[in-house]
This record gives C-alpha cells, structure tokens and sequence, in this order.
C-alpha cells in the first residue's frame, strides 16, 4: 500500500480570507498587521480597533481598506470620521461600535485589545463562531469559563496566540490529551530576574517598562516584571487546554527561546522554540492548520549557545502564589485577581503605589473579596464584568492603605 501524497499549499485559497482585528494600533495589531502587509491578496480586512488613537487607527484603515473602523472612546468619534472622509470606510465608536465589528462577517479576529475591555467584542465573534486568535488573555482570567462555553456552543475556533500558549497547543499536537503529565509554560523572569528584594520594590516604571527580550505592550510589559504575567498565563493555560492547575508550571528561561513544554506519560518532553518574536505564534494562528514561510528570523542555536532554565523565586515574585489561589478557589476569585492587577499597573505607571504595592494591592483586595464575591460562580459576561466593576471599586478604596505602606 502505497501512503496517499499530501500536498501542502499555504494561503492557496480561491478568496481572501476575511481579518477583523481588535487592538490594531497595539504591539500585537502591528505585528499582525505586518504579516498580512506581507501577503497583498490573501487577506481583506473587515474591521480595525483602537482604544482613542484615531490618527493611526485611520491611517491602517485607509492603508488595509477595511470596511469598518472603530475607536473604544466614543468622545474620539467626530475626529475618526473626519479622519476617513472620503475613503468609503464607516466610522464607529463606543461599545456597540466594538460590538458591531466582533459581529461583523471575518472569518478570522484577532483578539488583542488589552485587559477585561476586550471580553464583550471577542465574545460576540465568538458567538457567531468565527475563528478567534486570542491574544488578550485578561479575557480568560476575567471570565474563561463563560467566553470557552460561548466558544464551545457556537463552534468557534479559538487559537492561542499568547507565545507560550501557542507553543503548548503546536507540542501538544504529539499526544492525545490522556497522554500529559503535565505542561510547562517558560518565563523570561523580566528585568529584576536577579535583582534583591528591596531593589525590586522600589523599581520605577522606566526601570520595570524595560523588558530585556519582547516589546511589548506597556501593561503586559509590567505585568512581566512582576511576573504577573505568568500568574495571567497559568491560569490561560488552565482554560484554554481544559488542565488543573497542578499540571501547569512554570520555568524560569531567560533567554526566551523555548516557549513552552508538554511532558508526556512516557516522560518524553516536547518543546517549541523560535525566536522572541511574535510574528511566529500570530502567523501559526492566521496559516492554521497550515503554515506561512519566514514569519520571523530564524534560530541560531550555535550563536545563541546556552539555554538556561530555573526555578521561580516565590518570595521575590509573589504573583504566581496570588495567581493560583486564585485558580484553586475558583469562582470568580480569578476575576477578582486580573481586576485588582489593572488598576494596580494603572496605579504603579501613575506613579501612586510603588512597584512592591502591586502585589500586595492584588492580594488585599483579594483578601476583601473571597468570601463575597470571590465565591460566585459567572454564569454570563455581565455576570463577571459586574464582580470586575467591584474588585477594581475595592482596589481603589484599597489605596491609601497600600501607597501609605510604601515599600
Ligand atoms: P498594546 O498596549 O500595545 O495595545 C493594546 C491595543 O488595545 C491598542 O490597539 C489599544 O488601542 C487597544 N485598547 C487598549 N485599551 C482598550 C480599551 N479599553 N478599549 C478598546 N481598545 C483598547 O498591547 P499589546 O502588547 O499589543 O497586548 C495586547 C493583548 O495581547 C494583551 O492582552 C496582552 O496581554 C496580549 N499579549 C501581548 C503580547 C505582546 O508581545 N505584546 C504577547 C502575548 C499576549
Ligand atoms: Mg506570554
């Protein structure tokens, strides 16, 4: 018996395919956007987001010819009009102007708003079962069971794009599901890897905004300094892979080159590895199940020479405790955690608590909230965003209290 010849041809399909993309004018949106600039007449461009940047959101939506533009704040919506007058592309701003773009007809929607904001539009793409790239996890961390519900019913495809997810769901691939011991989810450690204690509690947000490998975002970059981020990512993980948290750990990997590993029962351990580069996990979920060619650079392990991996420090970085408490008492106490820790970055970049005051302003309002509204179980998006709408009124009530205690 001969095997049949399968012939692979990446992005031959007879249409474009159809993009919409939540958080254009991000470090994510840009990235995206660089791969489909890369391939003219593959991809048409639905619609375009940005939170109040309407000067470049307009400028990418004259240049891809989306049909759809939209900015989150509706106060900017005059100005994006008269920013696209002319071009044929309607304007949009506000929550139903969000709404209206994750319901419009792309096949595709890449999900890269960032924090809990992004929750209701990916969740209206997801409803009417398009094929999300979900890059914003504080929409898991914020209401993961009801968005993989939504998803489930309505057939949608969610593909992971945050880096370490994306490389679970490729090593994944090299088992079945009863076949995993666990997965390990690599950490660059940010830029106080090595610092002491005290040094990492005063930190300025210039010193915690300079990440030593990605560029990124400046919430999520934050949110790497305090490692937070990984606390995020645990408990991503937890949803999209359908996992306990105790199969979910976490490596510190400074080099950033390995993104993620699955053990399975025979104790084989698969990796994925690529440079730190997000062109490669957005490019997996726009190809999938194919492959574009050259996303990023390639590796050179020989110059790269060394990869080094250990344990994280809990005393220095108590973000991945908080996170899975969080995760164990399940209920919204998750929700309650990604809350707490936005208005905690929004604090710390404001400059009103000091780096040290974001994890312990995450972990009171915890404390504040477990048994009330830690405890319930979101049966719908309102449902979370309500709990989320308290535990950021409590984090801020919080305040005084945490900058007063200045590290
Ligand atoms: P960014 O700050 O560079 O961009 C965020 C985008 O979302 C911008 O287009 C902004 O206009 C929009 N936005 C922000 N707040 C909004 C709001 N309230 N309403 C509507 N739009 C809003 O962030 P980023 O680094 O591109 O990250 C985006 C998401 O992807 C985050 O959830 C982050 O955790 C995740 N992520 C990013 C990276 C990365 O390398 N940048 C890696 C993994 C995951
Ligand atoms: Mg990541």
């Amino acid at each position: 018996m001969t095997a049949p010849s399968i012939r692979r041809e990446p992005n031959a399909r007879a249409e474009p395919r159809s993009v919409t993309i939540f958080g254009a004018t991000g470090s994510i949106g840009a990235s995206t956007l660089d791969l489909l600039r890369r391939s003219p007449g593959d991809y048409r461009v639905e619609a375009l987001t940005a939170h109040r940047n309407v000067a470049e959101l307009a400028k990418l939506a004259r240049e891809f010819g989306a049909r759809f533009a939209a900015v989150a704040d509706p106060a900017c919506f005059a100005e994006l009009k008269e920013a696209l007058a002319g071009s044929g592309i309607e304007a949009g701003a506000g929550p139903s102007a969000l709404a209206e773009a994750g319901g419009r007809p792309a096949q595709w929607v890449m999900a890269a708003m960032s924090g809990a904001a992004g929750l209701k539009p990916a969740l209206v793409a997801a409803e009417r079962g398009a094929t999300i790239a979900l890059a914003n996890k504080e929409c898991l961390v914020c209401a993961g069971d009801v968005f993989m519900r939504a998803a489930r019913r309505a057939g949608a495809t969610i593909l992971p794009v945050d880096s370490e997810h994306n490389a679970l769901f490729q090593a994944l691939a090299a088992g079945r599901r009863e076949e995993v011991l666990r997965v390990v989810l690599t950490a660059s450690g940010g830029p106080f890897l090595h610092w002491e204690a005290d040094a990492i509690a005063r930190a300025s947000p210039e010193q915690a905004l300079r990440h030593p490998n990605w560029s990124m975002g400046q919430k999520i970059t934050i949110d790497s300094a305090t490692m937070m981020n990984k606390g995020l990512e645990i408990i991503e993980a937890h949803h999209l892979f359908d996992l306990p948290e105790c199969k979910i750990d976490v490596l510190v990997h400074p080099q950033s080159i390995v993104h993620g590993l699955v053990e399975f029962m025979d104790r084989s351990m698969i990796a994925q590895m690529g440079t730190p580069d997000m062109r490669t996990p957005i490019a997996h979920c726009l190809a999938w199940p194919e492959r574009i060619p050259g996303a990023a650079r390639g590796l050179d392990l020989a110059a790269i020479g060394e990869l080094t991996f250990f344990a994280p420090d809990p005393e220095r970085f108590p973000a991945l405790r908080l996170a899975r408490r969080a995760l164990a008492a399940g209920g919204a106490a998750a929700t309650v955690f990604n809350a707490a820790n936005e208005v905690a970055v929004a604090e710390f970049l404001g400059r009103r608590i000091d780096f040290g005051g974001i994890a312990r302003l995450v972990e009171a309002t915890m404390d504040a909230l477990d048994r009330s509204h830690g405890a319930v179980v979101a049966a719908t998006a309102d449902d979370a965003l309500a709990v989320d709408h308290i535990a950021r009124k409590t984090a801020l009530s919080l305040l005084p209290e945490i900058a007063a205690k200045a590290s």
